[in-house]
């Protein structure tokens, strides 16, 4: 799946926001947005080659052409799926739609608790009133003492169809400027990862990993625990493929800074992929993974875990 990249603008300021460099170091200005005629390019560029295709930014939300980029995706037979904080007001393009008869869905980026003003919270709850069938959570592990159970209320009082939480760790951009998790903190955060996860399963939610995790965060009974309360964990780096303005794109958020590429030089988006993989295992040849133990560690050997976020070797 590739991402739409909309807009810079966000009216939320997460302290790990993996986009946050992206206006600086494009030299763009904050009203520069990804156009519709863009879009419809790379439409007719990868033709077929889309079924799903993210929306993100900055939020989703206060892009002005919203609802042009959902009916254009529909017209190519594409799904698409917005990743918000649902803490503005429903956009009018969206208000009305039909879920029965527009497929969609929404990956709401959530927050702790406290991190919501009440006028943001209420916006969330009005999200969920309409879209709590094709809605799903994620959520940032950032903070260890922060506490995700109204993750599970929000699950139980708006009767989410989808009773996962996608659980991302916080990582860093290439070459720093977001709050992340050190590397020294990974044991914690495995401890932390396995106490959510077990508190998931006692409400019957099941918890998925995003990229970055490390095997080694977690010691073999902690992976039992985790197998036990039906955790799809992963241990990975790879490319998400993110499409922004000019049609450009890059490997990540973290790694936006060390390569991009314009899209309509490559002829298909696995070709695109290959060319990512090729420049960044190039840049980061020498170093394996993200630890010195990472040169002899049988997981990597076995393919089991792919070394942390690359992003770490840069900072
Ligand atoms: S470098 Fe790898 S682990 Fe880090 S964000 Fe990018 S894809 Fe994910
Ligand atoms: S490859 Fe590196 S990060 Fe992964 S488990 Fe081994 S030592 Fe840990």
């Amino acid at each position: 799946m590739a991402n739409l990249y909309l807009t810079h603008k966000c009216n939320r300021g997460c302290p790990f926001c993996f986009a946050r460099n992206v206006l600086k170091e494009s030299g763009s200005n904050i009203d520069e947005l990804l156009t519709i005629d863009d879009i419809k390019t790379l439409l007719a560029h990868f033709s077929g080659q889309f079924r799903e295709i993210g929306l993100l930014g900055g939020e989703p939300f206060i892009y002005p052409y919203l609802r042009e980029v959902l009916d254009l995706l529909w017209q190519h037979k594409i799904v698409p799926k917005i990743f918000t904080s649902a803490t503005n007001p429903l956009p009018d393009g969206i208000r009305n739609l039909d879920i029965a008869q527009q497929p969609i869905n929404f990956v709401v980026n959530t927050g702790t608790k406290d991190s919501y003003s009440k006028k943001q919270y209420k916006n969330l709850i009005d999200f969920f009133d309409k879209f709590h069938i094709v809605s799903s959570l994620s959520y940032t592990i950032l903070d260890f003492d922060s506490d995700p159970t109204f993750l599970f209320d929000i699950i139980d009082e708006f009767k989410l169809f989808s009773r996962s939480i996608r659980v991302g760790i916080a990582l860093p951009i290439y070459k720093g400027g977001n709050q992340y998790v050190d590397k020294k903190d990974y044991k914690k955060s495995g401890k932390f990862m396995v106490k959510f996860a077990q508190m998931a399963y006692e409400r019957n939610v099941i918890l998925g990993m995003d990229c970055g995790f490390t095997a080694c965060m977690f010691s073999p009974s902690e992976i039992g625990i985790l197998q036990r309360c039906g955790v799809n964990f992963s241990f990975v780096c790879g490319a998400a493929l993110d499409i922004g303005q000019g049609l450009n794109a890059w490997n990540c958020f973290p790694l936006f800074q060390l390569h991009r590429e314009n899209v309509l030089e490559a002829d298909s988006l696995d070709k695109l992929i290959k060319k990512f993989n090729e420049k960044i295992n190039e840049y980061f040849k020498q170093q394996i993974g993200i630890f010195a133990e990472c040169a002899n560690c049988k997981y990597l050997k076995r393919g089991m875990c792919e070394g942390g976020c690359k992003s770490f070797k840069s900072i």
